[in-house]
């Protein structure tokens, strides 16, 4: 596997756990909200939630997130329990 973490390409919504492209505006400076108002974080822990939400995984350990997630998209975020 050669998926590095160190050229982030997207960015996740803390709140909803939409996907957008990576800003620098949003990850660094904060001032790219997402439409639900939540911030915005390109980390590498960020990138991994978000290839765990691609793969399939919906439980709070794979995702270190608090909320039940019952249904993800990448365009329209996280619907929670
Ligand atoms: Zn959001
Ligand atoms: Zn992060």
């Amino acid at each position: 596997m050669a998926t590095s973490s160190k050229n982030p390409s997207e960015m996740l919504c803390q709140d909803c756990l939409r996907v957008v492209p990576f800003t620098m505006a949003g990850h660094i400076e904060g001032t790219e909200k997402c439409v639900c108002g939540g911030e915005f974080c390109g980390c590498g822990e960020c990138q991994s939630v978000i290839r765990a939400l691609k793969k399939g995984h919906r439980d709070k350990r794979s995702l270190g997130i608090s909320g039940v997630v019952v249904s993800w998209s990448p365009a329209e975020g996280a619907v929670f329990k």
